[in-house]
């Protein structure tokens, strides 16, 4: 089953509302394959937002994202990578979908509080950058049969 990598940015630690991001996850009928609390070094986000480091902004998405420890965790779940994006919402929270994570928590471009993978490709490249492979677990929730039909299981 598909994989997604989620971090809960320092805005979502600092001001609280990692309970209330993880909730939605839960709600929705994603599992948690595998969560831990780290701090993020330079060297790490350079890989991670390698995409960006040409930017004038980056030093400051670096100062953001050091602030203080953040969550990392791997979310499954059927097509999970689309699933959690469409939840995300725009990566500006002013622009953002209200009823999307960043468009009910966030009111900044930058302190968006959490970043989510964007591909299936890049969430398997992210997932191996932040666990180890004993620090993700297979289990098969109880209530699988009422998350999904048979044939979605099966596709
Ligand atoms: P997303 O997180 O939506 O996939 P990007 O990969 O483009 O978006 O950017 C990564 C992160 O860098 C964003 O989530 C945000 O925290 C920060 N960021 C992106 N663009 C800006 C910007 N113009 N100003 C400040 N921070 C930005």
């Amino acid at each position: 089953m598909e994989q997604t990598l989620i971090i809960f940015k320092p805005s979502s630690l600092e001001r609280g509302l990692v309970g209330r991001v993880l909730s939605r996850f839960e709600s929705k009928g994603l599992a948690i394959a595998g969560m831990k609390m780290m701090q993020l070094s330079p060297e790490i986000l350079r890989e991670h937002y390698a995409h960006l480091v040409d930017r004038p902004f980056y030093p400051s998405v670096v100062a953001s994202m050091t602030a203080c420890p953040v969550i990392v965790m791997c979310l499954r779940g059927v097509d999970a990578v689309k699933v959690v994006r469409a939840m995300t919402g725009a990566t500006d929270g002013r622009q953002a979908a209200p009823g999307t994570i960043r468009g009910d928590f966030s009111m900044s471009n930058q302190e968006n509080i959490i970043h989510a993978s964007s591909s299936p490709e890049d969430a398997e490249v992210e997932i191996k950058r932040f666990f180890k492979a004993d620090e993700l677990f297979d289990y098969t929730p109880v209530a699988m049969r009422f998350l999904y039909a048979d044939s979605e299981l099966q596709a």
